[in-house]
């Protein structure tokens, strides 16, 4: 089974793919993270990636698709649970997605999660966002259930956290603003095929969890 989780940077997508992935073997494929890695590698795709990259300019969607597969096709996707997490992010990525299930997943099942949250809270909770830049797990000052342990280390390796440059309030508005344009149009895209679940996500992660794991009949 695939769940989609889509919602803008904020809505508590990774936290929630986090926990799944953790306590119950659902496998988070994060784009962010799977290019994260390739890059550090030697492959033929990764050369392609870091070439692009070096140039400083932006890989399409199709190549986007083609790093995903690799990750995608080591699961049994009729058997495992994958969430898609921040993908895709626009209807051309949507499509290619699709286009692949449907010539070569026939029966999958599909789920769109979609993570429902105000700009204005969105906003504070990525200004009070940390993360640990050695194993990337993520941290959140207002919210006692992602507290580290010790403040402004990480709980499992002691690495002292930071802000990422991408959640500071300047980039946090133009990320909206590109969400807002490229990948809301998804959420009348899914509903229309019928796959779309709207959630709520104003609540503390414990709370968003909870209800996933209702949504996930888990
Ligand atoms: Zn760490």
């Amino acid at each position: 089974m695939i769940y989609i989780f889509l919602g803008a940077p904020g809505t508590g997508k990774g936290t929630i793919s986090y926990l799944l992935d953790k306590n119950k073997n659902y496998k988070h494929i994060s784009t962010g993270n799977i290019f994260r890695e390739l890059i550090k590698k030697n492959t033929k795709l990764a050369k392609e990636v870091r070439g692009i990259l070096k140039k400083g300019e932006l890989i399409d969607d199709q190549l986007t698709f083609k790093v995903l597969l690799e990750d995608i096709e080591k699961y049994n996707l009729k058997k495992d649970n994958i969430i898609l997490d921040g993908y895709p992010r626009n209807i051309n990525q949507a499509e290619i997605l699709f286009e692949y299930f449907s010539r070569y997943h026939k029966d999958l099942k599909i789920l769109v999660i979609n993570f429902e949250l105000r700009n204005k809270i969105i906003i504070e909770r990525l200004t009070n966002r940390l993360i640990c830049p050695l194993c990337g797990k993520s941290y959140h000052r207002l919210f006692l259930d992602l507290k580290p342990k010790k403040e402004w280390y990480c709980d499992n390796d002691k690495t002292k956290l930071i802000q990422r440059e991408d959640d500071k309030i300047k980039s946090i508005k133009k990320r909206l603003v590109i969400y807002d344009e490229q990948t809301k149009p998804l959420i009348e895209y899914f509903s229309d095929k019928k796959i779309l679940i709207n959630l709520d996500a104003n609540d503390s992660p414990t709370k968003i969890y909870e209800k996933v794991l209702k949504i996930c009949q888990i």
